[in-house]
């Protein structure tokens, strides 16, 4: 399909996981993509995907300046804001550090990649924005995810603040909330779960079993939330947090 064709989306953690399913789907669907990581080895082989349908380029979401050359570069009508960083603890586990940490890659990243993006989005007549938040989040509470539930309801927050307040310019911002989804930093997880709990398959159990489907997402199944919120096909809808969890908070 050519569900995008015309748009310009700018995705940030596009180098793995759903960031990286996303920017295919949407250059499948007719996007212009710019495609950008903080590790910009991760991206190569984006770029001869899809016959120049997708451009990378390291950006930092981390560091401002970094985020306005990327602005400037891909002046996006879709901004898919995917970088996002997984602490593990509960509140009892969670140093000062850990914290500034994961509120600066998981929200202020996001603060800034939008008040960089919606005045050219307003320009030009419309945008559409969507954040990564998660089914952990303000939706459900998951174990050992404290600083990173925190972070993602905040996601939730500033989504709907930003909705507000551009929704008569035509700029829509949405965020997705996902349940567990494999990607490269979900093998991880496993695999750090495993060495705690002494076994690697009991640590995948573990994961698995608390979604009720009896499995987790395939990053592909995010993507496709992702395309839909980009096109004008989601024009009715902002200031959402749109659930994708195999039914794990229904
Ligand atoms: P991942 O964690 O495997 O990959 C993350 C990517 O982010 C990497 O390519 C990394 O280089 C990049 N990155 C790290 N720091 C960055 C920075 N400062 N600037 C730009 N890029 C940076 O991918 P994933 O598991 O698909 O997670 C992506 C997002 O989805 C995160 O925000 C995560 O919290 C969220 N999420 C993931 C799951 C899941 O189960 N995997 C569930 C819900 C939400």
């Amino acid at each position: 399909g050519q569900r995008l064709a015309g748009k310009r989306a700018l995705v940030t953690a596009a180098g793995q996981g759903i960031g990286r399913a996303s920017a295919l789907a949407m250059a499948a669907e007719g996007a212009q993509v710019f495609a950008t990581d903080v590790n910009a080895a991760a991206l190569a082989d984006l770029a001869d995907a899809n016959q120049g349908q997708i451009e990378v380029f390291e950006l930092d979401a981390m560091d401002d300046a970094s985020i306005r050359e990327g602005v400037a570069r891909a002046a996006p009508d879709v901004l898919f804001n995917c970088a996002g960083f997984v602490h593990h603890g509960s509140v009892l586990e969670a140093s000062d550090a850990d914290w500034d940490f994961a509120f600066s890659l998981n929200v202020r990243s996001m603060w800034r990649t939008m008040r960089a993006a919606i005045p050219g989005m307003v320009e030009r007549g419309g945008g559409s924005i969507v954040n990564m938040s998660s089914a952990c989040s303000s939706v459900i509470g998951a174990p050992n995810r404290f600083i990173y539930g925190t972070t993602k309801a905040a996601v939730i927050g500033m989504t709907k603040s930003v909705a507000v307040d551009f929704i008569r310019q035509g700029v829509r911002c949405n965020c997705i909330c996902p349940g567990t989804v494999e990607s490269p930093s979900w093998h991880e997880r496993v695999k750090a779960l495993g060495e705690e709990m002494g076994s690697y398959e009991a640590a995948l159990e573990a994961f698995v079993s608390r979604q009720p489907m009896g499995r987790v997402a395939r990053a592909e199944e995010i993507a496709a939330l992702v395309v839909y919120l980009a096109s004008d096909e989601s024009g009715f809808t902002t200031g959402q947090p749109h659930v994708i969890d195999g039914g794990w908070s229904g």
